[in-house]
């Protein structure tokens, strides 16, 4: 259970690059970072925009003169600093985080870096190394999966209750963009243009999602080969793809599948993860996130309510307010963003062990993300065929 004290010893002095005013993801970084005290903001180049930024950041009271008007002066200046930053959370668009990540690990910060981590396997590894040699942790906002009914999904596969796995099916399916919204949107409009968002829309933006919540689920799973065919139904956006549909093949003969999908009209959000074993099914859906469906062969089916004390004991650990009150979006982050303070803390004493005993998306999940887009392109510009994946 969560009381919302402090579980670092002491908060960690944290700044954002990008998140700023009119952003869709910058509130619920800042949001979920201070909850529970473990990081402190205290200076940020929260946009593009320099003037907007520190008009902004002032609003959140950050000192003025530590709200900078680009990322290469905040990490040069904050390092000049006895009180420096020692962590930023990176929340621009898909086409800085590379540049933003590495400029940050070599500033020897620790860095929460949105998601997709960056366009190519061959940056993502550079990453990896440079996180590796820095001794930084590098983690990745992957923010559905510090939904407590996750790590019950997670606890219940691993103890065998649904039997032998057999079957993955993922999907993350909205409507938002059935239409060319972007014309009038610039939250959008990048989101569909190669140049921000890389090698793929839908892919990267939405299917890694639940790509990384079937990751934490079964972690034993390898994919082997995979087949994707991706189109843009909104014809302006290609290249790029607003609809996408996955096969996968993984070791051991499970078969997976994944749908993503931005054009998928009338649907709010569409994520779910429905893990189907010899014996019995799970399905967890974002939209009904304090719920687990539970399907045994032959019985009735299930529902496993958020906080009740029939879970696992590591499902209960992030309850902040007790079963039967929903609990949402924010507090899932929330609960990331302290396992990321206590990741931090370890890693500065050394501690590798409790780093690697926390479940939090890391490098790996980071470099994970974009090596299965890369292999989807490819497949999907091979023309939907069979890929070998590597
Ligand atoms: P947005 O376009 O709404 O906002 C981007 C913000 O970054 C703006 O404030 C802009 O001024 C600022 N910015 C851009 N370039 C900058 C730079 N070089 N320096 C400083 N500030 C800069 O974008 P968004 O929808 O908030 O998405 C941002 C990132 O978050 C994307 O990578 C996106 O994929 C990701 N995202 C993740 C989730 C999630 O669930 N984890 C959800 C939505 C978006």
């Amino acid at each position: 259970m969560i009381y919302g004290e402090r579980k670092v010893k002491a908060p960690i002095r944290w700044a954002m690059v990008g998140g700023g005013k009119g952003s869709q993801i910058g509130y619920i970084h800042r949001s979920a970072a201070l909850r529970d005290h473990s990081f402190q903001l205290v200076a940020g180049a929260f946009d593009l925009d320099p003037e907007r930024g520190r008009e902004f950041g002032a609003g959140l009271q950050v000192a003025p003169e530590r709200c900078y008007a680009d990322y290469q002066t905040l990490f040069a200046a904050e390092a000049k600093r006895e009180d420096g930053i020692q962590a930023v959370s990176i929340a621009t668009p898909n086409g800085t985080h590379f540049a933003i990540s590495k400029a940050a690990l070599e500033a020897g910060l620790h860095v929460v870096c949105e998601k997709p981590l960056c366009f190519t396997l061959a940056e993502a590894e550079e990453l990896r190394a440079l996180a590796e040699r820095r001794q930084r942790m590098l983690c990745v906002t992957y923010g559905y999966a510090g939904h407590q009914m996750i790590t019950q999904a997670r606890a219940m596969i691993a103890n065998g209750e649904l039997g032998e796995i057999r079957m993955v099916h993922m999907q993350f399916a909205h409507g938002f963009h059935s239409e060319a919204v972007e014309q009038g949107n610039p939250s959008t409009r990048w989101r569909v243009d190669p140049r921000y968002a890389g090698p793929s829309y839908v892919l990267g933006d939405l299917a890694t999602h639940p790509l990384y919540l079937s990751e934490v689920m079964l972690p034993q799973l390898k994919i082997e080969k995979l087949l994707c065919a991706r189109q843009s139904f909104v014809r302006s956006r290609a290249p790029l793809e607003d609809n996408a549909y996955v096969l996968m093949q993984y070791s051991g003969g499970v078969m997976g599948h994944l749908w993503a999908s931005a054009v998928n009209a009338g649907s709010m959000h569409g994520q779910k993860i429905r893990v189907i074993g010899s014996r019995a099914s799970l399905e967890w859906w974002d939209e009904q996130p304090n719920q687990l469906r539970f399907e045994i062969q032959g019985e009735p089916a299930r529902i496993l309510e958020r906080g009740m004390g029939y879970l696992y004991p590591e499902a209960r650990e992030d309850d902040r307010i007790g079963g039967g009150h929903p609990e949402g979006l924010f507090e899932s982050w929330s609960n990331l963003y302290y396992r990321f303070a206590l990741a931090m803390e370890a890693c500065d004493a050394g501690e590798h062990d409790r780093v690697k005993a926390l479940h939090i998306p890391g490098i790996e999940a980071g470099v994970e993300g974009v090596r299965w887009v890369e292999n989807c392109v490819r497949s999907a510009d091979l023309g939907a065929v069979w890929v070998d994946y590597r």
